[in-house]
Formats: C-alpha cells, sequence, structure tokens
C-alpha cells in the first residue's frame, strides 16, 4: 500500500473534485468517475482504511453503517426494487486500484460483469 493520499482522502479533504451525493461525519458517497452501470456509487469511509483486510473489530459498525448507507442511496435512486450489487475490492487479485476501502454500489441495468 502507498503511504500517500488517496484520490479519495483528497476529495473527502476537498483538494479534489467529486459529485458527492451523501455526507456525514464518517463517510462520504461520490459518483464514480468511470460509471460501469446507470448508478455507479463508491461509498468510502473518512478514516483511511485500505482495505476489508485493514478492518477491526471496533469499525464493525462503520462497516454496518456503510452497508445500511448503501441501501438507503439504492432505494433513493430508484433501483431497490428492480435490484443491485454491492461489491468491494481487496488487493491486486481483487482488482482494488484505490488503496482506501470503498463499497461500490452498482444497479440500473442487470449487472453480468464484476467491477
Ligand atoms: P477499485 O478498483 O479500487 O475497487 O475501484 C476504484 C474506483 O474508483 C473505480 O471504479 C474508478 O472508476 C473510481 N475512481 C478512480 N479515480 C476516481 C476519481 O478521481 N473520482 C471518482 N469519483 N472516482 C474515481
Amino acid at each position: 500500500m502507498s503511504d500517500t493520499k488517496s484520490i479519495f482522502s483528497k476529495i473527502i479533504d476537498r483538494e479534489a473534485e467529486a459529485d458527492i451525493v451523501f455526507e456525514d461525519d464518517e463517510m462520504i458517497a461520490i459518483k464514480d468517475i468511470r460509471p460501469k452501470a446507470p448508478v455507479h456509487i463508491l461509498i468510502i469511509p473518512k478514516e483511511a482504511i485500505s482495505s476489508l483486510d485493514g478492518f477491526k473489530p471496533e469499525h464493525a459498525e462503520l462497516l454496518g453503517k456503510m452497508m445500511l448507507r448503501a441501501a438507503e442511496i439504492a432505494r433513493e435512486k430508484g433501483i431497490a426494487k428492480t435490484g443491485y450489487k454491492v461489491v468491494t475490492n481487496i488487493g491486486d487479485d481483487g482488482g482494488q486500484i484505490i488503496n482506501h476501502f470503498h463499497l461500490h454500489l452498482v444497479g440500473g441495468e442487470p449487472i453480468k460483469t464484476l467491477i
């Protein structure tokens, strides 16, 4: 993992632009810059945890809140009834590019590909 600040930390700190759909003290949700479906939102903790592998027991509530937020955003975007995927990539073989944990919320059409 790189020690340099991730693009997501820069977005959280308003050093980089993003289309923000939700924010509270613990997380931010933004539109993916290269959407792979009509709805493609990233839910990102403000704490720069590298991946799911970096989560500790004390993060359990945060992880739960992020999953619940994904479901809430899906309802707001009108895709809850048609369905969607919530995915997180871990490490090289998992296809993780940004080393700052995030959930992908994708939907709005049948999702055939892995994100
Ligand atoms: P990963 O492969 O790490 O799970 O996914 C990273 C995601 O972040 C990709 O879907 C990519 O399109 C998105 N992404 C990368 N850079 C930016 C950025 O600067 N802004 C936004 N909004 N999304 C980004």
